[in-house]
């Protein structure tokens, strides 16, 4: 279906429940005119068969628990449907997690992260290693010009990263990824921007397609269905075990409370089984109750940018008559 016809036809629905393969132009972004708070939303459902083949994706983060929390399902998702796929972690993880000394946490948190990508089906882990907590001191120039640098090199289609327009975010290592990202998107397929990779080899190549998150408020235009893989999603959360909600905190609980005397039915009878079902029911809740909010058991929320289209290609395609 057309995106006009698309668009005409569920508007008035306000939710609109679609494969995800196709979705209204989004209007909040690129000068396109919207000044609405209310966007319609996109149910994007498991598609079949392998409809990303060839297409590739950057999971990108401040921290290592970032994309495993707010889009791990999404990623397993996608990369089942066909995509391959990239993490890149912007800060080194120093300021965050257990260990016997800063450089102790980095190297454990590295080793997550190394894990993380491994669960989710990602390729490579790159390392930008700016400083946990401490990122808005340094050159969102730099930070933009080393991802303008891997979206040429590895032909990035998709990007999932926090949302750079989200409200009430706290934290600049998330912000100041955000933006970074955002610019960097669009810069990567300009011919001016950085002409001496062209040099080495590389061609312009902008980012069709983003997935941004949130922690706070954020305008959903997209809910991804990820009851299908939450499971897994529960298994890339039990790799964060210096940092983060899940880990190994479940198998902490159940020694805590056999220690008192008490034991949680929920927990089962081993630490594995433990982090398992505390990591689903505790840690990743939050996909339940947005999922439930749908009509589904597992949901994450986006701000869903599709790849731009052109108005006058659009008319052109209608009108157009031969001479
Ligand atoms: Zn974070």
């Amino acid at each position: 279906m057309r995106r006009r016809e698309f668009l005409g036809s569920s508007v008035s629905a306000g939710i609109i429940a679609g494969s995800g393969a196709q979705a209204p132009r989004e209007l909040q972004a690129g000068g396109t005119g919207s000044t609405a708070y209310t966007v319609e939303v996109t149910i994007e459902r498991p598609q079949p068969g392998q409809p990303h083949k060839g297409k590739v994706l950057a999971a990108i983060q401040p921290h290592c628990d970032d994309i495993a929390i707010f889009a791990g399902g999404t990623v397993l998702k996608l990369i089942d449907e066909g995509y391959s796929g990239v993490l890149i972690q912007m800060s080194n993880d120093s300021m965050a997690g257990a260990g016997s000394s800063v450089g102790d946490i980095v190297l454990k948190n590295e080793r997550d992260t190394n894990e993380v990508a491994r669960r989710l089906g990602l390729t490579e882990t790159y390392f930008f290693n700016y400083p946990n907590h401490y990122m808005d001191g340094w050159s969102i120039l730099e930070m933009r010009a080393r991802l303008v640098f891997l979206f040429r090199l590895l032909k990035v289609d998709t990007v999932l990263v926090y949302d750079p327009s989200s409200l009430y975010e706290r934290n600049p290592d998330h912000y100041v990824t955000a933006k970074a990202v955002e610019w960097a998107c669009a810069i990567a397929g300009s011919e001016w921007d950085y002409p001496e990779h062209f040099k080495a080899g590389l061609k312009p190549h902008e980012v069709q397609e983003k997935y941004y998150f949130a922690r706070g408020p954020q305008l959903v235009n997209r809910v991804v269905d990820i009851s299908a893989y939450i499971d897994k999603k529960v298994y890339v959360n039990m790799a964060l075990v210096t940092q983060g909600p899940a880990g190994d905190t479940g198998a902490r609980l159940r020694r805590k409370l056999t220690a008192e005397g008490r034991k949680l039915p929920l927990l089962g009878d081993n630490d594995e089984t433990a982090n398992f079902q505390y990591t689903k029911r505790f840690a990743l809740e939050y996909d339940r109750i947005r999922g439930q909010a749908h009509g589904l058991e597992y949901a994450e929320y986006f701000h869903y940018i599709p790849p731009d289209e052109s108005d006058v290609d659009d008319y052109v395609q209608k009108h157009a008559v031969a001479l």
